[in-house]
């Protein structure tokens, strides 16, 4: 059996839809499936509208967050409540494409246990969206030796991946960077990003800043290197600085005083403070770690 995880936050107008579009797409491809709808605290009626469906069709099924936890939560409560043998994990607004995961499923028969859904385009983005997006992958490949330009939540895994993935004990997950970590046999299949067919992308040009910041510091310890080497470059700059001043000192015509003086307090404070910025932003990330709290807390599932 294959389980479509779906997270849904305020999506009331998409449930119905999206639903009905995967029974007839998995029905017609004579894929034995359930539907596992993750609705992560919305503060519509995506709750009473999923409860609508489950409550006529065996096939589909709930998990009904207590709050609003993040889509990363909400695809991992829809991990751990899947039933299935494969696990795909999939958007609500039917950006990810049907037919694909039909074509996905196809893949997993033939034996591979990741199958990743790669963006061909990204469909409509707004220049600020699609600036910062690019941006942040470019960083988080570097940061993390993976190429994530194009990569998508948009996933077919194996049950043993999904075991996998679940037995990751971190607090902060990020599910596209923790599929590739996972190994298995892996393949990828291409899809074209559709336009949202209701309502508005969830995500601010402001939000996915943060969002990048934070997975970046959670996957790469590569910023706390940026701190050593701006060390290492001051520490040069000041020798050769040094030297001049003691040449300049014994020949009896020192530097103006003042003005030195405060353009290298100004410099060397700067760079003190963003590298302890740095050190306490990864600082708080271990301390949401050591707290051990929940990832999600559930309401309601059946
Ligand atoms: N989503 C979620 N929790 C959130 C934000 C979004 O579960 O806090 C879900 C949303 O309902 C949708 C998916 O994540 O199914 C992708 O969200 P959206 O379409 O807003 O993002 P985009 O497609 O622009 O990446
Ligand atoms: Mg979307």
């Amino acid at each position: 059996m294959l389980s479509v995880v779906i997270p849904s936050y305020n999506e009331e107008n998409l449930i119905k839809n999206t639903a009905g579009t995967l029974k007839k797409v998995l029905t017609r491809a004579d894929i034995d499936y359930e539907l596992v709808f993750v609705n992560d605290g919305s503060s519509d009626n995506t709750q009473q509208r999923i409860e609508d469906l489950s409550d006529n069709d065996p096939k589909i099924r709930f998990v009904c967050f207590s709050r609003n936890f993040g889509k990363e939560a909400a695809i991992f409560a829809g991990l751990a409540a899947a039933k299935g043998e494969c696990v795909a994990v999939m958007d609500c607004d039917l950006q990810h494409p049907p037919a694909t995961l039909v074509e996905m499923y196809g893949e997993w028969r033939k034996g591979y246990e990741v199958v990743e859904g790669v963006k061909r385009s990204r469909g409509e983005e707004s220049g600020a969206h699609r600036f910062s997006a690019g941006t942040f992958y470019r960083l988080m490949s570097k940061a993390t030796g993976m190429d994530m330009s194009r990569a998508s939540d948009f996933k077919l895994l194996d049950r043993k991946a999904v075991d996998a993935l679940l037995s990751f004990p971190e607090y902060h997950v990020f599910f596209r960077a923790l599929s590739s970590l996972v190994g298995f046999k892996k393949t990828s299949v291409d899809f074209d990003v559709a336009e949202r067919t209701e309502g508005e992308s969830k995500w601010s040009t402001a939000s996915l800043i943060k969002y990048a910041l934070n997975n970046i510091v959670e996957y790469s310890a590569f910023p706390l290197h940026i701190v050593t080497w701006a060390g290492v470059f001051t520490l040069i700059v000041s020798v050769f600085l040094g030297i001049e001043t003691l040449v300049r000192y014994f020949l009896g015509n020192s530097a103006e005083g003042f003005t030195t003086v405060i353009l290298l307090q100004l410099f060397t404070g700067s760079i003190i403070m963003i590298g302890i910025g740095i050190l306490g932003f990864y600082l708080s990330k271990v301390y949401d770690e050591v707290k051990r709290r929940p990832r999600y807390i559930i309401s309601k599932m059946n």
